[in-house]
């Protein structure tokens, strides 16, 4: 078996992003992506730190919007004056979000070309009819890699287990508008080993620690594990039993370091595709 290498996907894409920023910056544009953040969570702290640092290593400005315990409104105000802020080219909004709010609602009032992890429900409608759209950064990221990896996904089968709005679902369209076969799964699927062992490419995207055993994955398979989950000692693992997989996988990405530093650099990709586009509209 050999890993994925996330950090050296990202490394790459950074370069292609740099050169973008840089374009748009000698066009008099400055890519701008504005962090909603309505949550005083540590870890959310830190993911939007670490963002900001990347945004700021390859050119693109990163706003960052912390709101003290907000309810609905003012989120939704937020989101609506960001939109409507001609200096700002990508939005996302963080979570997690108060008590009753989901994102799916709330990411509707992220204008569709500023919506650069596709939080908007029309973007994932946009996705599902095949049209042009961002799909949401992190299910993106699947498909960089696999892409990147040259791993053939026409005709082969492909299984997700997970169903959010933010990762399963969005993956399973691009898997689809890749012209594998795809099957997703979930926490009501009957004997989900068996259905995973069918898959050529298997993603992971539940948030249970090294829930996919060996058993559930077909020799030679490609895994893209998905899940981040705090371990006690500070650390992160995914959704993937790594060492008891890795033997039997024929790709397998590992976490830290597969899908999480790719989502990044995607969310920074389309925010220079999406200040582009004002551009092309100007
Ligand atoms: P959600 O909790 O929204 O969804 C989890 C999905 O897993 C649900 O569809 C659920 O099924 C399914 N599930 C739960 N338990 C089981 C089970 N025992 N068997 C089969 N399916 C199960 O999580 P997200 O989609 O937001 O995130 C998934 C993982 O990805 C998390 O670890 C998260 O931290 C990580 N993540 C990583 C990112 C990155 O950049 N690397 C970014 C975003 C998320 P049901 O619908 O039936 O409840």
């Amino acid at each position: 078996m050999s890993d994925i290498d996330g950090r050296a996907v990202a490394k790459a894409l950074r370069e292609e992003v740099g050169e973008a920023a840089e374009k748009l910056r000698s066009e008099g544009v400055t890519p701008t992506l504005a962090v909603v953040v309505p949550t005083d969570d540590e870890g959310t702290a830190w993911y939007v730190r670490s963002i900001a640092k990347t945004a700021s290593k390859v050119g693109i400005d990163c706003r960052i919007e912390h709101l003290k315990d907000p309810g609905r409104g003012e989120i939704v105000a937020k989101l609506q004056e960001l939109s409507a802020d001609p200096a700002v080219h990508g939005i996302i909004c963080q979570t997690p979000l108060p008590e009753g709010v989901t994102l799916s609602e709330v990411g509707g009032y992220i204008d569709p070309y500023k919506d650069i992890d596709g939080a908007n429900p029309h973007s994932l409608g946009r996705l599902a009819a095949g049209l042009r759209t961002w799909a949401p950064a992190t299910s993106a990221a699947v498909l960089e890699l696999l892409k990147r990896e040259d791993i053939e996904l026409r005709g082969t089968r492909a299984v997700v287990v997970g169903r959010s709005t933010v990762v399963g679902k969005p993956a399973a369209l691009l898997l689809l508008a890749e012209s594998a076969t795809v099957t997703v799964c979930h926490s009501r699927t009957k004997d989900l080993a068996a259905v995973c062992r069918e898959a050529d490419v298997l993603v992971a995207a539940v948030g249970r620690a090294g829930m996919i055993g060996a058993d559930f994955v077909k020799r030679g398979a490609t895994v893209i594990d998905v899940g981040t989950n705090p371990t006690e000692d500070g650390g992160l693992v995914g959704d993937v039993d790594y060492d008891a997989v890795s033997p039997k996988a024929g790709r397998l990405t590992p976490v830290p370091g597969g899908v999480g530093p790719v989502t990044t650099m995607l969310l920074l990709r389309h925010t220079t595709e999406a200040a582009a586009l004002t551009q092309t509209h100007a």
